[in-house]
């Protein structure tokens, strides 16, 4: 298999993770809880980070919220959640690190939104400010465009002198220069401020799929920072998994991304630790990472017309995740076991023998028999009503045999 050769980055070592440098992509999310509700936003951070999430992102957007931010690192702490926090800050972000120094200690990286940090004459010296506290603290950066709120003044710069080509590019053309030149200009100035090379990651997020492609491609050709992936306002359910895993999955295909965030838009009471599972999956089918064993289930088809099917397959995927978290501590390797659910014998032997563990379950109108397969050889024939239960025995079976235990 040809894996896309990761383009060459300034390593960022945020908190115990490092980002970029070929270091394996890092995933990230978001709270979306009032950061000063302490109980709630550790309650999800927890959450968040045992899904799997190695960042995590916090808004810290009033005096309330960047109060709340040193409590909640002292009580992750006290839970032996160690996962580095983002502060992510916009308008009044240069007031609340010089109003709670604390705050910017509890920190492990900053996201500051260029067109987000004041209008007109307060900008530079507003950004300046941020800049400052980063250098101070030695807390690396995000320099976070968002076409949503790019920066006015430069749009107006760069319209001004695309009225004056010859050819005038198209005006979404310019927004996108526009959107790219803001993240490089925003990074030489923290480098002119003081802030080192290695202490600063770039985004630059749209919402639509070929201009967050043609963005990174062309940020990728013109510095090398770490970047920082993630298709702004990706949407809800299956549209923003579609959305994001498409616009992500070229550019990583190409080398370009050293840290993702997957932004899906939850369900009303969803679980946000879904789109931690999306990026991890994300990753994990285009062979990046892995991060739990992954279950390779047939569609089904008319020759599967129960649902005991797809409730075993559910079931082996569900009893992967749960048990994971125990595997990973004992076992060195696991989380690369291919473990196969098929739904008859048309495919299922086959697939069976390609996974390091799979059954063959039967279909309507076959032997009610399930041959077990483990490293291409047929094991074991399953039968009568315990093939869920029996099958994970065997999985636990395989795991304790093939992986060597952790010292
Ligand atoms: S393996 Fe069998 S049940 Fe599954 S999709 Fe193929 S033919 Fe249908």
């Amino acid at each position: 298999m040809a894996f896309p050769i990761r383009r060459q980055t300034v390593p960022v070592q945020v908190g115990h993770v490092l980002i970029g440098g070929g270091a394996p992509i890092v995933v990230q999310s978001m709270t979306n809880t009032d950061t000063a509700d302490i109980a709630s936003t550790v309650r999800q951070v927890t959450d968040l980070a045992r899904a799997g999430s190695e960042l995590v992102r916090i808004t810290v957007n009033t005096s309330e919220a960047a109060a709340a931010v040193p409590h909640i690192r002292e009580q992750l702490d006290k839970a032996g959640v160690n996962v580095p926090l983002v502060g992510d800050f916009h308008f009044n972000g240069h007031k609340l690190l010089h109003e709670h120094p604390a705050c910017a200690e509890a920190l492990a990286k900053l996201r500051i939104n260029p067109g987000n940090v004041g209008r007109g004459a307060k900008r530079d010296s507003q950004f300046a400010e941020m800049i400052e506290v980063a250098c101070r603290y030695q807390r690396p950066v995000r320099i976070g465009v968002n076409w949503g709120s790019l920066d006015q003044d430069l749009l107006t710069r760069l319209m001004d002198e695309n009225s004056a080509r010859e050819a005038p590019w198209d005006t979404m053309e310019v927004v996108r220069e526009a959107i790219v030149v803001s993240a490089i200009e925003s990074a030489a100035r923290a480098v002119e401020l003081g802030l080192p090379r290695e202490f600063i990651l770039l985004s630059a997020k749209v919402s639509g799929i070929q201009d967050l492609i043609s963005i990174y491609q062309n940020l990728a050709n013109r510095c090398d920072y770490a970047l920082h992936l993630g298709l702004t306002e990706a949407g809800m359910g299956s549209k923003g998994i579609v959305a994001s895993s498409a616009a992500m999955g070229v550019l990583l295909q190409q080398g370009i991304g050293d840290t993702i965030r997957v932004s899906l838009t939850p369900e009303p009471n969803g679980d946000r630790t879904r789109e931690v599972i999306v990026a991890q999956e994300l990753l994990q089918t285009m062979g990046l990472r892995a991060f739990t064993p992954l279950v390779v289930a047939c569609p089904g088809c008319g020759r599967t017309t129960s649902t005991y099917f797809q409730e075993l397959a559910q079931n082996i995927q569900s009893h992967l995740r749960t048990r994971m978290s125990h595997w990973k501590t004992q076992y060195v390797g696991v989380e690369s076991l291919s473990v196969a659910v098929m739904g008859c014998v048309v495919n299922g032997p086959g697939e069976s023998k390609h996974a390091n563990i799979g059954i063959s379950l039967p279909g309507t109108g076959e032997r009610p028999v399930a041959p077990v397969y483990e490293d291409g050889e047929k094991t074991v024939t399953l039968k009568g009503d315990r093939i869920a239960e029996e099958f994970q025995e065997l999985l636990e079976n395989y795991i304790a045999r093939k992986y060597p235990a952790r010292i």
